[in-house]
């Protein structure tokens, strides 16, 4: 720090932009009076002042900047697209980054507003990178799920519907238009080498172009818990790669060439990846820390990083909040710290691999307090994999570049050589099959401070040498696995945001069933939802998974979260176990899946599992009529669970079963649609309380009206996932049976 008196002010000047709009408004006067104060007093001080006063101001200048709720109208905006265009499979569409100028919902004009997505419908020709536009269409954002883990609203998307709305205000400068033909002509090149769909190719596009579009979500997942995902967001190791390369190239030629051809490559590199966030801030620091060694000041990387990081965010204070922003700040600043000290704990180790291992290691700390707090989870594995994983995405990242530049030039040899890029790909392709085990994916609730404490003790056993290394790792083992909630007396059933769709946890003390996962398009909801409502409780596993139906709204969540935590059972009926999503969970059961039908009846513990519908046998072209109907006992109170039955199937029900029916808590069916329960039907089960889990204004109208009136009719209390978040009566040893909304008022209110 004594070196680099950027540091502490830009510190300030980051936490404090962050924050600053997260906390009460500020007066004006505040961060004026203390910028006053900073060049009265001079020195660091006065230096430290500054940046508080700029982080303060700038945080207020967010606040203004913010869209204004609620979501889901017209809106206009003019600004440029400032990042590349992304197929987007699942909605059919493509989404680029627009930096809007200014942005008009109704009457209510926001000048400077964060940047936000465009999407366009997939058949429709974009406009390209750098040119500034002038779009109408619908202004949304994933709300966000409120439970007692919350998950945190996504970026504003602006859907547009047709190229209509979409004018072109001024064209794309000169970087931006050698950037859309350079990309335009590797992936005509591509196209003609015919060989896109490729593992090898899909990898090589991933870490060369930083496209991600040829991955799967289950490779896309595997390299996250792996904690390898971080080699295929192009940043500053691509630029250091083609960099060092070109200037072992360079070595044997001339004198001048040795500055010329790193130079060279990194130009090219950059002019042919585009503007991506990531490299964007890679070209400023290195860009900075060539500007220090020329102006004499040798060595200082923190002086780098710190201006990088001011300047940053003055031009984009929103940058505070990016995941990549953050992670790779901390990164590099622990690269920096590393590169400095080696640990203690490698001193037997040759010099050279000491300090390679140091500057991994300390990487991977530096960045884990932000990558705890995005994804809820460390991977215990990571420094391993690292260790062999980077130089390998080095050399495959070297030969995938030689391989795009063959294929510009002589596609079809480029297509004969492709069969040699899988084997770059085969290893990745391997963390597919680690198991749900937590030495590979370790789940940490607690966010961004939970992450700075377990990188802290874990630089700390690294650093420190003899006894204390052992006293600390003793201390981390204790505070680890220290004192839990006993969990032996506890009986609970919670209904948890799962957005559009379905999913509850029943527990019994250490006994746990999930009834349905939820499942939303292009979200895990396994990794956001099931694990961390598993582990508040204290739990690693789920004993039984009960699959109502296949359909992704209940099912893609267990199967995401099988790949997570192991689950010993899959209950549901034959039909169900058979196809689709319910065939492939029932593979990943360890003790096998169950099919059960009515009559059926199970018991786990103090719990009773009865089943009610469908009849043995009984088939149906819709899985929704085939839904998997349970009533649950446990500890005095009755739950019934309606999966998406429809009205005609519920009265069917209802005059086979009678007022055996009868139940406590009733599951709307088919989340409150107006098809769905019929007075019959709740006159049998005569609930007093009723839970519609539906998302925050989901496209089908759910809950319905008619629903909610004949609801109202019968008397009975309903609670909506949509509007109260997570839902759980729970009761406590001897206690009574207690209701609670552990996150409500949710963080985004809903806008129907
Ligand atoms: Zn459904």
């Amino acid at each position: 720090v004594r070196h680099s008196p950027a540091a502490v002010p830009a510190a300030l000047l980051v936490v404090l932009c962050a924050w600053a709009p997260k906390l009460a408004p500020v007066p004006a006067w505040a961060p004026l009076g203390l910028a006053a104060g900073g060049l009265a007093l001079g020195g660091s001080g006065g230096a430290a002042l500054l940046g508080a006063a700029a982080g303060l101001g700038l945080g207020e200048l967010r606040r203004s900047g913010e869209i204004p709720a609620p979501a889901g109208r017209v809106t206009e905006v003019e600004g440029t697209i400032c990042g590349l265009w992304r197929e987007r499979v699942e909605f059919a569409s493509r989404s680029a980054r627009l930096c809007p100028g200014w942005l008009r919902v109704g009457r209510q004009l926001v000048l400077r507003p964060p940047r936000l997505f465009v999407d366009l419908p997939s058949a429709f020709a974009p406009p390209r990178f750098g040119t500034t536009v002038r779009v109408r269409g619908t202004l949304n954002r994933f709300p966000g799920l409120a439970n007692a883990t919350e998950v945190a609203p996504g970026p504003w998307r602006l859907r547009v519907k047709s190229q209509v709305f979409v004018t072109e205000v001024a064209s794309s400068g000169a970087f931006a238009s050698t950037n859309n033909a350079l990309r335009a002509r590797i992936e005509r090149s591509i196209g003609a080498a015919g060989v896109g769909g490729r593992p090898g190719v899909a990898l090589t596009r991933a870490l060369v172009l930083g496209d991600e579009g040829g991955m799967t979500n289950e490779g896309r997942r595997a390299l996250r818990r792996a904690g390898l995902a971080h080699l295929f967001a192009v940043s500053g190791f691509n630029l250091t790669v083609v960099a060092a390369f070109a200037s072992v190239l360079a070595g044997a030629g001339p004198r001048g060439a040795r500055f010329l051809l790193p130079g060279l490559a990194v130009i090219v590199y950059l002019a042919t990846v585009g503007p991506e966030p990531s490299m964007l801030r890679a070209s400023i620091m290195a860009g900075l820390a060539l500007a220090l060694l020329a102006w004499g000041r040798a060595g200082s990387a923190t002086q780098a990083l710190a201006l990088a990081a001011m300047l940053l965010i003055a031009v984009e204070p929103a940058m505070v909040d990016d995941v990549g922003f953050r992670l790779s700040f901390g990164a590099t600043a622990g690269l920096i710290a590393g590169t400095r000290n080696r640990f203690a704990a490698l001193a037997r180790l040759p010099p050279s691999l000491a300090a390679a291992l140091t500057a991994s290691l300390a990487a991977q700390l530096g960045a884990l307090p932000f990558s705890v707090a995005a994804f809820g989870e460390l991977s215990p594995l990571a420094p391993l994999l690292n260790l062999v994983a980077v130089p390998w995405a080095a050399l495959w990242l070297l030969l995938g570049m030689a391989w795009i530049a063959v294929a510009l030039v002589l596609p079809s040899a480029a297509g004969r050589l492709a069969p040699l890029l899988d084997l770059g790909a085969a290893p990745f392709a391997g963390l597919e099959r680690l198991p749900p085990a937590p030495w590979v994916s370790l789940a940490l609730p607690g966010g961004i401070v939970a992450g700075a404490a377990v990188a802290l003790v874990a630089a700390g056993v690294l650093s420190c040498r003899g006894a204390r290394r052992w006293l600390l790792l003793v201390a981390a083992a204790l505070a680890a696995t220290g004192p839990r909630p006993a969990v032996s007396a506890l009986s609970e059933v919670a209904f948890l945001d799962v957005g559009q769709g379905d999913a509850a946890l029943v527990r019994d003390g250490p006994f746990v069933a999930l009834i349905d996962g939820g499942g939303l398009v292009g979200r895990d909801l396994g990794a956001a939802v099931l694990r961390p409502a598993l582990l508040v409780r204290g739990l690693g596993a789920v004993d039984v998974a009960i699959l109502s139906h296949s359909d992704r709204d209940h099912c893609q969540g267990l199967l995401d979260l099988a790949a997570l935590v192991p689950i010993r059972e899959v209950w549901s009926s034959a039909s169900q176990l058979a196809r689709g999503c319910g065939a492939q969970l029932a593979l990943r059961a360890r003790r096998g899946a169950r099919a059960l039908a009515a009559g059926d009846v199970v018991w786990r513990g103090r719990g009773r599992f009865e089943i009610l519908h469908p009849a043995p046998g009984q088939y149906a072209a819709d899985p929704n009529a085939e839904s998997l109907v349970v009533a649950v006992d446990l500890d005095g109170r009755r739950f019934l669970f309606g999966g998406d039955l429809a009205a005609a199937d519920e009265r069917a029900v209802a005059a086979r079963a009678g007022s055996s029916l009868t139940a406590d808590v009733l599951k709307v069916s088919h989340h409150g649609a107006a098809r769905s329960t019929p007075l019959e039907w709740l006159a049998e089960i005569r609930p007093r309380w009723a839970v519609v889990s539906a998302g925050v204004s989901n496209a089908y109208g759910h809950p319905a009206a008619a629903t909610l009136a004949r609801l109202r009719a019968a008397g009975v209390l309903v609670l909506r996932t949509d509007r109260d978040g997570e839902i759980t009566f729970e009761r406590r040893a001897a206690g009574p049976w207690r209701l609670s909304l552990p996150a409500s008022p949710r963080a985004v209110a809903p806008t129907r």
